[in-house]
């Protein structure tokens, strides 16, 4: 096979997600620290081109759920089940198909943007490529196509800390579709993006989410970016699930039972 027809091959599998019924179903899961818990029976399922947002106070349990999702933490109990398939007990390639964005970007600082979101294509790749860094030209086009489809396409030999923060969390999702998952999950993508920047970038990963039908799920911090951008909307609080509804129906009585009365009105004023 050529690289070009390989490349082609990759464009249309990045575009066409194979199997659009793929959903994540998260069930029951328990994490605890020390003794205290962190997350009680969380459950919930995700469809395919569906943005489900989690949104919760402080301390609420999103990052450790995410944590538990990703693989980064094994929870104490409960099942990640991606296609119908145990997620934590998938081998490490496999797991590929849960791509993670994180608040703080987590690129490498030192090296261009386009090698970030190479890293996104060692799931794919032979491991010795992986440790040569000397990857296909398919995969060197899938990456360009990728940065191309974040808009940063002209940086893709600049280095990573020369980028301003929106730029990096573009590369980032960049990295996150060179994975060509089945499934993001966001940790609070924009807390540390000013409002124009974080609305390109939830816009961006409402694009992805809609048209390529990769299931989206991302923590936000503001209820009303969860409103604008979600269709569906997870509350947490205390570790618990405490509203699962569409984000249409989200309403200052669901707010009140996430937050709490005190924090709402810190939260409106
Ligand atoms: P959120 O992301 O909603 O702010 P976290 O998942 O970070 O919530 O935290 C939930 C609870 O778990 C908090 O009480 C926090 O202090 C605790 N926690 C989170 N990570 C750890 C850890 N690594 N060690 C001990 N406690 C932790």
């Amino acid at each position: 096979m050529t690289a070009r027809v390989e490349a082609a091959d990759l464009h249309l599998r990045s575009l066409q997600p194979s199997a659009r019924s793929v959903r994540l179903a998260v069930a029951r899961l328990a994490k605890s620290y020390g003794g205290r818990s962190a997350i009680t029976d969380v459950s919930f399922e995700v469809c395919a081109g569906e943005f489900l947002a989690i949104l919760g106070p402080s301390g609420a349990g999103k990052t450790t759920l995410f944590r538990c999702i990703a693989g980064l933490v094994a929870p104490d109990d409960g099942s990640v089940r991606l296609a119908d398939v145990d997620f934590l007990r998938m081998r490490r390639r496999e797991r590929r198909r849960i791509a993670v964005v994180f608040q703080q970007f987590n690129l490498v600082s030192r090296i261009s943007a386009l090698s970030n979101v190479l890293a996104g294509r060692l799931g794919h790749v032979a491991p010795w490529r992986g440790f040569t860094k000397r990857f296909r030209r398919a995969d060197r086009l899938l990456a360009l196509e990728c940065l191309d489809r974040v808009g940063l396409a002209h940086k893709a030999s600049q280095r990573a800390d020369s980028l301003s923060g929106g730029e990096q969390q573009r590369v980032a999702i960049a990295r996150a579709l060179a994975q060509q998952p089945d499934v993001i999950i966001a940790d609070e993508p924009v807390a540390s993006l000013d409002p124009r920047i974080s609305a390109g970038i939830l816009e961006l990963l409402t694009g992805i989410c809609h048209r390529d039908g990769v299931a989206l799920v991302c923590s936000l911090h503001q209820m009303h970016l969860a409103q604008k951008y979600a269709d569906r909307i997870v509350g947490l609080a205390q570790g618990r699930v405490v509203a699962d509804i569409p984000a249409a129906t989200f309403d200052t009585a669901v707010a009140r039972r996430l937050y709490g009365s005190d924090e709402l009105q810190d939260m409106i004023e």
